[in-house]
C-alpha cells in the first residue's frame, strides 16, 4: 500500500485546485479521479470568471493557485464585467477553449514536483474511529494518508434527465459515484439533493453567423493571473441572439413534459442561471431572452448557447432551439439536460474544511452545495492548503470575510448553509470596496508567501510590483498642495486650508490623474499598470473609511427590533428575493436578519434606515 500525506478523491475544479494547493505545501499529494484526460472538465459553460466569481480566480491566483493561470492560456476571449462600474464590482471573465483549458490544467498538474495522479474508482474510506486513513479503489488497492480531499462534484448518485427519460451519470458521458456515495450514506452526515442544468450544445456550421450581431472581447484584455500580460491564442467573437414569443410558446406548451417541471426531480436548481423553462414561468411578461453563442473552442464547431439551459425532451428542444432567429437549420450535436446529486450540509465543516465530525476527511466544490468552477476551486484551494498543513503538523490556514471573497463564501456556508446552489456576487461581501480583483495580490500573497504556498517567480514579480508602489507613494507624497497652489490646474477642491498630496488628489477620480501626473512628474515616468493600481487604491481610500463607519454602526444596532408589521415587498431597493424571505421569515432583531442566507450589509443598511423612519 502506498502511504501519502494527501489524497484528492476528483479531479474536477475543486480537486485539480486542491491538489495543486496541498503539493506546494510541500505535501506529497495523490490526485485520485475516474479518467486522467478528464482533469479539467468544464461540465457546463466553457467560461471563467464573471461577476464575483473572477474576484475568486484573482484571489486563487494570488496564492499562487491554478485556475487562473489555466484561464489566461486558454482564453479565446477576454471581456471585463461591469467596466463603466467602479473596479470593486469589475469581474474578469475569459471564455476559454474547452480543450486548451484541460490541456493546460493537465500540463500544470503534471509540473507539480510533489503531485501524483491515479486514475481510478474510489469505493471506499478506510477509517479508524472517527478518523479517515486513506481509500480504497475499485481494483481493490487501497492507498493510506493523513487526509484525504473529497470533491466528486455533480457524481455522487448522480442522475441525469432529459424530459421524462432519466439515466444514471457524473455528468453527460460519465458514469456516476454511486459506492462512495453509499459509503457517505453511512457516515450519516446532513444531504440533501439539488440540481442543476445545462443547454444542448449546437453545430456552429449550421448557425446563419451572417444575420448575427456579434461580440468581440475588449481591446485591452485583461488577464486573470498576476503574472500574465496578454493572452496566447488566438481572440473570436461570440454570436448574439434572442429568443421570441414563438420560443415560449414551445416551452410553455411543453412544460408539463419538462424534468424539471414535470415533476421528475426533487433537487433544488440554481435560481441565478435560470432554465429556458424557469425564464418562461418566472419572467412570464418578457417576450424576449437574450442568447450568446460561444464556440467551444478554436477548432471544434461545437457552440454554447448561453442562456437556454434545460430539461425538456430532444425533440422540443430542437423545435424552440430553432424557433431563434439565426438558429432555423441549427444542428443539435447533444441535447441539453438536467443533474440531479447529493450534496452535503456545509454547516458539517469547521472553518479548514475539514469534518467536524470525521478528522482527516475534508470536503470541498459541488458537495457543499455550491455551483460553479470558480467557486469549487476556491474551497478546493482552502481545503488542498489546510489538509496538506494537518498531514504536516502545521496551524490551520483561516481566510475571513475582510481578507477575501474565500472567507466571505466559507463563512456563508459554515453559518447559514445552503437552501439552492451557492453562487459568488460581489453582493455577498461587505467590505467589497475593499476586497477588489485589482488588488487580490497585495491582500493574499503575502499570506501566500508566509505559508510557503507561493513559487519563487510569483514570490520576485510580487515584491518588484511592490517595490514599484512605494516609489509610487513617495513620489505622489512628495509635494503637498493647497486650493491656490491647484488654480488653473483643472481640479477644483474645497477652500479648507488643507493641503493635499497626489494620493489625495488621485481620489478625484479619472479626471484628476493627467493633472496630477503632470504635477508629480516622478510619479509620471512610473509603468502604467502601477499608476492605474495607485489611483484605485485612492479612489477607494475615502470609501474604506465609510464602509468602516457603516460596519461598526450595524455592529452596534445588531438589538434593533424590527417591526412585526414592516410591508418588506412595498419596500423601495429591497430585492424581491430578499423581501419575500424577510415577509416569511419576519425576524424580530437585526442581527437574525443578518443571518437570513442571501442577506447583504446594503440591505441591513437600509433595514435600518427603515426602522429609524419608522420610530
Ligand atoms: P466536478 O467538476 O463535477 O468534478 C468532480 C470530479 O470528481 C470529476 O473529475 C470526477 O471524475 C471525479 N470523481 C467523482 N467521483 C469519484 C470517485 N468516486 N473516484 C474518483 N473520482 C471521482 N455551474 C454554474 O456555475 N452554472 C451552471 O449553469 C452550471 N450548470 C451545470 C450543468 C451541468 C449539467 C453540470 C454537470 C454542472 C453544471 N455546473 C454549473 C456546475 C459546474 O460544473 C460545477 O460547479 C463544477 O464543475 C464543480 O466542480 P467540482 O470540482 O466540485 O466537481
Amino acid at each position: 500500500m502506498k502511504h501519502l500525506d494527501v489524497i484528492v478523491i476528483g479531479g474536477g475544479h475543486a480537486g485539480a485546485e486542491a491538489a495543486a494547493a496541498a503539493a506546494r505545501l510541500g505535501a506529497r499529494t495523490a490526485l485520485v479521479t475516474l479518467r486522467a484526460d478528464a482533469i479539467g472538465v468544464m461540465s457546463c459553460n466553457p467560461a471563467i470568471g464573471g461577476l464575483g466569481k473572477g474576484h475568486l480566480v484573482r484571489e486563487i491566483d494570488a496564492l499562487d493557485g491554478v485556475m487562473g493561470r489555466a484561464a489566461d492560456a486558454a482564453g479565446i476571449q477576454f471581456r471585463l464585467l461591469n467596466r463603466r462600474k467602479g473596479p470593486a464590482v469589475q469581474g474578469p471573465r475569459a471564455q476559454a477553449d474547452r480543450k486548451l483549458y484541460r490541456l493546460e490544467m493537465q500540463r500544470l498538474l503534471a509540473a507539480e514536483e510533489n503531485l501524483t495522479v491515479v486514475e481510478g474508482e474510489v469505493v471506499d474510506l478506510r477509517m479508524e474511529g472517527q478518523a479517515v486513513t486513506g481509500v480504497v479503489l475499485q481494483d481493490g488497492s487501497e492507498i493510506s494518508a493523513r487526509s484525504v480531499i473529497l470533491t466528486a462534484g455533480t457524481f455522487l448518485n448522480g442522475i441525469i434527465h432529459i424530459g421524462d427519460q432519466r439515466q444514471q451519470g457524473g455528468r453527460m458521458g460519465d458514469h456516476p459515484s454511486v459506492p462512495l456515495a453509499q459509503k457517505l450514506a453511512a457516515l450519516d452526515l446532513p444531504r440533501g439533493r439539488l440540481k442543476t442544468g445545462t443547454p444542448p450544445r449546437l453545430s456552429g456550421r449550421s448557425i446563419d453567423w451572417a444575420s448575427l450581431e456579434m461580440q468581440p472581447g475588449d481591446d485591452v484584455p485583461v488577464l486573470f493571473s498576476f503574472l500574465n500580460r496578454a493572452p496566447i491564442a488566438r481572440q473570436i467573437s461570440c454570436g448574439i441572439t434572442h429568443t421570441n414569443e414563438a420560443t415560449h410558446d414551445i416551452v410553455r406548451a411543453n412544460l408539463g413534459r419538462s424534468a424539471m417541471y414535470g415533476g421528475h426531480i426533487e433537487g433544488v436548481g440554481p435560481r441565478y442561471c435560470p432554465s429556458i423553462e424557469d425564464k418562461v414561468v418566472r419572467f412570464a411578461d418578457k417576450t424576449s431572452h437574450q442568447v450568446f453563442l460561444e464556440p467551444e473552442g478554436l477548432d471544434d464547431d461545437t457552440v454554447y448557447p448561453n442562456g437556454i439551459s434545460t430539461s425538456l425532451p430532444a425533440e422540443v428542444q430542437e423545435s424552440y432551439v430553432r424557433s431563434i432567429a439565426g438558429l432555423q437549420n441549427v444542428v443539435i450535436l447533444q441535447p441539453g439536460y438536467a443533474i440531479e446529486y447529493d450534496y452535503f450540509d456545509p454547516r458539517s465543516l469547521r472553518p479548514t474544511l475539514e469534518l467536524k465530525s470525521i478528522e482527516g476527511l475534508f470536503f470541498a466544490g459541488q458537495i457543499n452545495g455550491t455551483t460553479g468552477y470558480e467557486e469549487a476551486a476556491a474551497q478546493g484551494l482552502v481545503a488542498g492548503l489546510n489538509a496538506a498543513a494537518r498531514a504536516l503538523g502545521r496551524d490551520p490556514i483561516h481566510f475571513s470575510r475582510s481578507d477575501s471573497y474565500i472567507g466571505v463564501m466559507l463563512d456563508d456556508l459554515l453559518t447559514r448553509g445552503v437552501s439552492e446552489p451557492y453562487r459568488m456576487f460581489t453582493s455577498r461581501a461587505e467590505f467589497r470596496l475593499a476586497l477588489r480583483a485589482d488588488n487580490a495580490d497585495q491582500r493574499l500573497t503575502p499570506k501566500g508567501i508566509a505559508l510557503g504556498c507561493v513559487r519563487e517567480d510569483r514570490r520576485i514579480a510580487f515584491a518588484a510590483k511592490l517595490d514599484l508602489m512605494e516609489q509610487a507613494h513617495a513620489a505622489l507624497q512628495a509635494r503637498q498642495l493647497s486650493s491656490r497652489d491647484l488654480a488653473g490646474t483643472g481640479i477644483t477642491v474645497r477652500q479648507d486650508g488643507a493641503r493635499r498630496s497626489g494620493f489625495d488628489l488621485l481620489s478625484f477620480g479619472e479626471e484628476a490623474r493627467e493633472t496630477v501626473e503632470s504635477l508629480f512628474p516622478d510619479f509620471a515616468a512610473l509603468p502604467a499598470e502601477i499608476r492605474e493600481q495607485v489611483a484605485i487604491d485612492a479612489l477607494y481610500a475615502q470609501y474604506l473609511h465609510r464602509q468602516e463607519q457603516d460596519a461598526r454602526l450595524l455592529q452596534r444596532e445588531e438589538e434593533t427590533r424590527l417591526p412585526t408589521d414592516f410591508d418588506y415587498p412595498a419596500m423601495p431597493g429591497l430585492s424581491k428575493e430578499l423581501a419575500l424571505k424577510l415577509a416569511r421569515l419576519r425576524p424580530d432583531t437585526l442581527a437574525q436578519a443578518a443571518r437570513i442566507e442571501g442577506m447583504t450589509p446594503a440591505a441591513l443598511t437600509l433595514l435600518l434606515a427603515h426602522v429609524r423612519k419608522a420610530r
